[in-house]
């Protein structure tokens, strides 16, 4: 489910729609959430889906660590990709304002996160622009991915969470336990499908390798 205070609109030909910001949106705020409403398609079910469903699952949903793609029921579908994005996700179930968002601001997603099969050209328009989506940019890009959505869980107990009675006991308590310095951080890269490492990086530091940090 995606934040409230956020409305479809149309941003052009060549993107479509996009969702925006009614409202201003502190950093740290939670914007998404897997909540039980998402549609998930396992791997299997999606092969036997006729060509017209699988359009729709390929150019809406994203690929969850379990290789299930999730279709989301509202609005959450829409937000698109920026290399700049002000919104990521996190390996807590939710995404999360990776900076202040200004009223009437388009969220914008790092689809990096999100396990594409296949490179993807992109044209985003933003400076430092990667020009393609690659499935290993999680590999390339995930420890500075990590001190910005890092930093931003770090701001969530001090702004308005709208969307925090839909997180579930499990998520509560695994941000509380690394809010409160009893559980090691958990990185990003434990979003990518078929991570045989499950790496948590023995320390955050700098984001020299980030060339497109906010
Ligand atoms: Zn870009």
């Amino acid at each position: 489910m995606i934040h409230p205070n956020t409305e479809l609109k149309f941003v052009n030909n060549e993107i479509g729609n996009g969702v925006f910001a009614t409202e201003f949106i502190p950093k740290g705020t939670i914007l998404y959430v897997k909540d039980e409403f998402e549609i998930e398609v396992s791997k299997s079910r999606f092969n036997k889906m006729g060509k017209l469903h699988r359009d729709i699952i390929e150019k809406y949903s994203y690929m969850d660590e379990r290789g299930v793609r999730v279709l989301s029921w509202d609005n959450a579908k829409y937000i698109n990709h920026r290399c700049d994005c002000n919104s990521m996700s996190t390996a807590y179930g939710f995404e999360i304002a990776i900076r202040d968002i200004s009223a009437d601001e388009e969220i914008t997603d790092e689809y990096g996160m999100f396990n594409i099969p296949e490179s993807v050209k992109i044209s985003c328009g933003c400076s430092n622009c990667r020009q393609m989506l690659l499935p290993t940019d999680i590999d390339n890009n995930y420890k500075a991915w990590d001190v910005l959505v890092k930093d931003a869980i770090e701001h969530i107990n001090h702004v308005d969470q709208p969307l925090w009675d839909i997180l579930d006991d499990v998520t509560k308590n695994d941000l509380m336990g690394f809010l409160l310095s009893q559980d090691e951080y958990r990185s990003v890269i434990n979003l990518k499908h078929n991570n045989l490492t499950k790496k948590s990086p023995d320390k955050i530091s700098g984001n020299q390798n980030n060339t497109h940090a906010a």
